[in-house]
């Protein structure tokens, strides 16, 4: 009788199991907001999926956006993508942590910050406003903004304060709209990372990045070294070639 008992036991958990397994196969499953960076450019340029994104915003005390900036973040999404909506809602928060940051310590903050995450309709980005810069920087190539994750970027908004106070520099809004968008395109798996190339344009010098002239995925975009000649006709826009792969991966 032991024996028959133990093996209804077993039988239970094993059909337990088969049934979870089942569950998890015929539901469809959701993209997850954990993957490698360009993993979801598909996803955040179509509407295959999600027809709609939701934008977490969070900034420590001190370190807010300009809120021109997150307007023109929403028009750059509304005019390369096909989602119908787009929605930014910024938060402040407090945070014990201080700078500099490695991108380890802004995934383990993100852990703990993030609240938006992918829904049957809706995909989420995450962005961190940092009080602080970016531990490798060296110099006056300071970092102003990292795309790490399929869906998550943080800028270096303690540098962008800096930089934007500096005599000769362009104005704020225009260099976190420009650090904002061009992180973006990192996500929309530029360049040949994630959305393939039509024609061959990465910087052989700059992995991810564009050897197209004035192009917003041009590498010193990105840092605060390259930013005073590359933003003196205002905020890079994205050139042919990028605009060329976005369109062949579902954006426009
Ligand atoms: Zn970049
Ligand atoms: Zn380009």
């Amino acid at each position: 009788m032991k024996n028959s008992t133990r093996l209804f036991y077993i039988l239970s958990i094993f059909m337990f199991i088969s049934c979870s397994n089942d569950d998890s196969n015929d539901g469809n499953t959701i993209p997850g907001n954990n993957l490698n960076l360009g993993a979801s450019a598909h996803d955040l340029l179509s509407n295959d999926i999600f027809s709609t994104m939701e934008i977490e915003v969070v900034y420590p005390n001190g370190f807010k956006p300009q809120s021109e900036s997150l307007e023109n973040l929403e028009q750059f999404i509304l005019s390369r993508t096909n989602k119908t909506e787009v929605t930014i809602s910024p938060r402040e928060i407090s945070l014990e942590n201080e700078g500099p940051y490695t991108i380890d310590q802004i995934r383990s903050i993100e852990d703990d910050l993030r609240t938006s995450f992918n829904t049957e309709n809706k995909i989420s980005v995450f962005i961190f406003f940092a009080n602080g810069a970016r531990q490798s920087d060296e110099g006056t190539s300071n970092t102003l903004g990292t795309a790490y994750q399929n869906t998550s970027m943080v800028i270096f908004q303690e540098t962008i304060n800096n930089l934007s106070n500096a005599v000769g520099a362009p104005n704020k809004v225009i260099i976190e709209t420009a650090t904002l968008t061009h992180e973006f395109g990192h996500l929309f798996g530029l360049v040949g990372i994630g959305s393939e190339q039509q024609n061959e344009h990465e910087d052989p010098n700059a992995e991810a990045h564009c050897t197209t002239e004035d192009c917003l995925m041009r590498a010193e975009v990105e840092f605060s070294s390259g930013i005073m000649g590359m933003f003196g006709n205002g905020i890079p826009d994205l050139g042919a070639e990028c605009l060329l792969d976005l369109r062949a991966n579902g954006g426009r």
